[in-house]
């Protein structure tokens, strides 16, 4: 409705979209960053901008991508992603307790709202580099994630932000939203504890509450306050805690979240410099290995898409809460670009008793017992393919590899130390499939919206990886649109 006053609370992706469909549809919107320019953007900003969404081949692919070439298309299989196959990997990965209106919601706007980002000026790559492989000349994407935003995580919000601005948002940083009154005439916000303003509506996009160790060790468990903050430090539950204060109901997995492998010497919270290069994803080509020298889960259960978001939290389980990720020379050509940064915890060594006593924390003689029974597992008659779920497993190991198992014996051998780095947490408010914010009746608050991390209920146990930015994206959309017509 034009002259609608939106608030909307956040600086990532969700908020951005929330706050440019708000205003494409007339209302004057104001929006809330707590973090200060340089740190904006939540964790939208430090993911590599992987977004997962439905596609029926490579035209709706060109769609997104209009500056493809004829020879990037004719030497790329990009396959294609249906919704059937969206929502049963959604399905799957959460045991089947995704709330199916949400995730109707994500899968069936997913292409629309890509599409909706691309006309206002979103620019789309193939995510050539982390999710396709070379065969016989040919790119060839697995695990349905194709599309990456322009310039990852940084030039999403990049662009997002010019978009909005243009468009006439009103943006404040350095602006956290510490209150929200309800009245007869809407919403007063409090910024900072200082001033107040009043909206006819408000989205709420400010995240989880991963960045809080208080909040991570009451709701997800003991050790929980140990594991590192992949993202922002900026993330701790506000916008939850205070539409609880409004009535609000929540919903979904508390006690789970996203959370992956990370390097064992990264700091505490994000660095924006590095980004996502902290994560260690290319173990299913390897092995994984505790302080006792034991490997401890099935490095090649599923493609990493469908493992990586899970095993976070099977690390921080560990004696000392490590991990080390072993590869020899047959694949480390393989290995994802984050193993190559600078700031890397790693090792190496020409024989694997070296190698064990160079692994900081690891009973190394243990570890090498467990790389020869291993070895002696490994079950040969496949092919390996890394594109395809190759079957080549071991067998008889109390802990088996289903895919991907190759012997390690083939020197200089390489290990990379990694803890446990939570990504978002899966816990958050209720809403319905209009992105309302619903009360402990079940009922809508009226004018009152929400998006992104803080939404509880699409996610159980693990995630679909390049979920997180769609799902900002598809709810903000249509929170920013909701919010306009109260
Ligand atoms: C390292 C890393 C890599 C990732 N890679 C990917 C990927 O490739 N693909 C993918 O789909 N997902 C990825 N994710 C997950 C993805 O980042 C999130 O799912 C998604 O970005 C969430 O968007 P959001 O807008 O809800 O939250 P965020 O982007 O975190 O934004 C929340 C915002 O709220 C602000 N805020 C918090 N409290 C307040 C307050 N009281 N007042 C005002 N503002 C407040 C914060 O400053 C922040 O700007 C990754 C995450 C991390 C950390």
């Amino acid at each position: 409705m034009p002259g609608q006053r939106v608030a909307v609370v956040g600086g990532g992706n969700a908020a951005l979209c929330a706050a440019i469909s708000a205003r494409e549809n007339g209302a004057d919107v104001d929006l809330f960053e707590r973090a200060p320019f340089d740190l904006r953007g939540g964790n939208s900003r430090f993911t590599a901008g992987a977004i997962r969404t439905t596609y029926n081949g490579v035209e709706q692919i060109r769609e997104l991508m209009p500056d493809l070439t004829d020879d990037e298309i004719e030497n790329t299989e990009f396959g294609e992603y249906s919704e059937a196959d969206f929502f049963d990997d959604l399905g799957r990965v959460t045991q089947y307790r995704t709330d199916p209106d949400l995730a109707e919601l994500l899968v069936k706007q997913s292409f629309p709202t890509l599409r909706w980002m691309r006309q206002h000026g979103v620019r789309f790559l193939p995510l050539y580099g982390r999710q396709s492989f070379e065969i016989d000349g040919k790119r060839r994407f697995w695990g349905g994630l194709t599309v990456e935003a322009w310039g990852g995580g940084q030039g999403l919000i990049d662009q997002l932000t010019q978009i909005a601005t243009t468009l006439g948002v009103e943006i404040h940083y350095e602006s956290r939203i510490t209150h929200i009154d309800r009245n007869i005439s809407g919403f007063e916000l409090s910024i900072n504890g200082k001033t107040s303003r009043s909206f006819d509506s408000v989205v709420l996009a400010c995240g989880g509450f991963e960045s809080s160790a208080e909040m991570r060790a009451r709701y997800l468990g003991p050790n929980w306050d140990l594991a590192k903050v992949r993202g922002t430090k900026f993330n701790t539950g506000d916008g939850i805690r205070m539409a609880q204060e409004l009535g609000a109901a929540t919903t979904g997995h508390w006690s789970g979240c996203h959370a992956v492998a990370w390097d064992l010497n990264a700091p505490m919270f994000g660095d924006l410099a590095v980004g996502d290069g902290f994560q260690k994803h290319s173990y299913p080509f390897g092995i994984v290995v505790n302080a006792n020298g034991d490997r401890f889960l099935d490095e090649g259960a599923d493609f990493r898409n469908y493992t990586y978001a899970k095993y976070g939290s099977e690390i921080l389980k560990q004696p000392n809460h490590l991990a080390w990720q072993v590869f020899d020379q047959k694949v480390t050509h393989l290995l994802r670009d984050e193993y190559r940064i600078r700031e890397v915890t790693k090792v190496s060594a020409g024989t694997l008793e070296e190698l064990g006593e160079r692994m900081n924390g690891v009973d190394a003689r243990a570890f090498v017992r467990s790389v020869q029974a291993y070895n002696a597992a490994v079950e040969e008659s496949m092919p390996f393919d890394p594109t395809v779920k190759d079957g080549r497993c071991t067998n008889g190991l109390s802990v088996n590899k289903s895919n991907w198992a190759n012997r390690l014996d083939s020197p200089p051998f390489e290990a990379y130390g990694v803890t446990c780095g939570i990504t978002f947490t899966f816990g958050g408010l209720e809403v319905d499939a209009e992105t309302s914010v619903l009360d402990e009746q079940g009922d809508q608050i009226e004018g009152l919206y929400a998006a992104g991390e803080m939404v509880g209920g699409l996610y159980y146990h693990n995630y679909p990886g390049g979920s997180g930015l769609m799902a900002g994206a598809v709810f903000g959309r249509k929170a920013g649109m909701n919010a306009t017509s109260v």
